[in-house]
């Protein structure tokens, strides 16, 4: 096992890569983290912009003509599927929105319909659940590759460094050498220690030794990096699985979150993976990445619908700053302007 703490450490470690390191009862506690350098907070008007640009653009312009015609319905409805609210819900909204007839007018209504797709979500941004204050929180970040899940855990961990947690981070996905250098890399720009272990080795034995080595350092929250691909999804799946055991085993009575990381430029089949993770391992929150690089922002309502997941958070960019805690309202309002 690799114990590590940022790039100094690692460095002194370097002749010891492979051996294992446990942290004892009396170590030190794990420092909290300074934030991240670029301190210019990011908001979720930024992560909707190009979504604003994109079909919102389109739907004001159907809706502000007036005209609740038969034709104008339509257009709606196709505006919705093409922003990726998916053709089933864009039926329901339009047919819902019509037979409103709002006060507000056409807009005032689909408006109001899609609000409604969103839950009224947790008072106050994300915490992960921990139901003893003597031990961690775990957080599994799960999803597949290339959709944003090394920079998110970056991002959320640099967060709740910032708010005064000491984070540990946990290289779980060892089926790529290459995710754990990549976690090394962020784990040494924000100061945060890293479990690892030798490429190929089985993934819980790393979860049981960063949820061992956060006790015994009093750490208040593990967060955990799994696999985006193994060479079967059974294969990923069962390893979820017995991730999961392990930290039972370890940690009973833990409630692990279950974070999943979905690409919003992905749409629709980045919906379809978020429905097999969610039957496999029960997911507890999505963190949707990304979400200034789509125009079809729309994605957000079919999750929501599709899964009964909360969005907890939203990417917009690749600065470690650049994470929104997902409020429903704040993203009807972002996106209707
Ligand atoms: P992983 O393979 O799932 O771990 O993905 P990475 O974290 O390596 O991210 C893949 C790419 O997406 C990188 O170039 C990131 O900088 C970029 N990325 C991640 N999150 C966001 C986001 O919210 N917005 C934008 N624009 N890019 C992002």
């Amino acid at each position: 096992m690799f114990w590590r703490r940022g790039a100094r450490e690692a460095d002194l470690e370097g002749q010891a890569a492979g051996e294992a390191s446990v942290p004892r009862p009396d170590d030190p506690p794990v420092p909290t983290s300074a934030p991240p350098e670029d301190a210019r907070s990011a908001s979720m008007a930024d992560g909707v912009a190009a979504s604003r640009r994109g079909f919102m653009a389109r739907l004001h312009g159907i809706l502000r003509t007036g005209a609740a015609d038969e034709e104008t319905w339509e257009q709606v409805e196709e505006t919705l599927i093409a922003g990726d609210v998916g053709a089933r819900l864009a039926m329901d909204v339009v047919s819902r929105a019509r037979s409103r007839r709002d006060p507000g007018g056409p807009e005032a209504g689909v408006r109001a319909e899609l609000g409604r797709l969103l839950p009224s979500g947790a008072s106050g941004p994300w915490r992960p659940a921990r139901p003893h204050p003597e031990e961690p929180a775990v957080v599994l970040v799960v999803g597949v590759n290339g959709t944003g899940k090394t920079t998110s855990i970056a991002k959320i961990a640099a967060r709740l460094a910032s708010e005064g947690d000491s984070v540990i981070l946990a290289a779980a996905d060892t089926f790529r050498a290459a995710a754990t250098e990549q976690l090394q890399s962020w784990a040494d720009r924000l100061d945060l220690p890293l479990i690892a272990h030798k490429a190929g080795a089985d993934p819980s034995a790393v979860v049981f030794d960063a949820l061992d080595a956060a006790v015994a350092r009093g750490a208040d929250v593990v967060i955990v990096d799994t696999a985006g691909r193994l060479h079967t999804r059974h294969n990923l799946m069962e390893e979820l699985a017995k991730i999961r055991r392990t930290i039972d085993k370890r940690l009973p009575g833990a409630t692990p979150e279950v974070l999943f990381v979905l690409d919003a430029t992905t749409g629709q089949n980045g919906l379809a993976q978020a429905m097999a993770f969610h039957a496999a391992t029960g997911l507890t929150g999505i963190v949707l990445t990304k979400l200034d690089s789509t125009a079809k922002g729309g994605i957000v309502f079919a999750i929501e619908q599709a899964l009964g997941v909360p969005v907890v958070f939203a990417g917009v960019g690749e600065r470690v700053s650049d994470l929104v805690d997902f409020d429903p309202a704040g993203f009807v309002e972002a996106l209707f302007g």
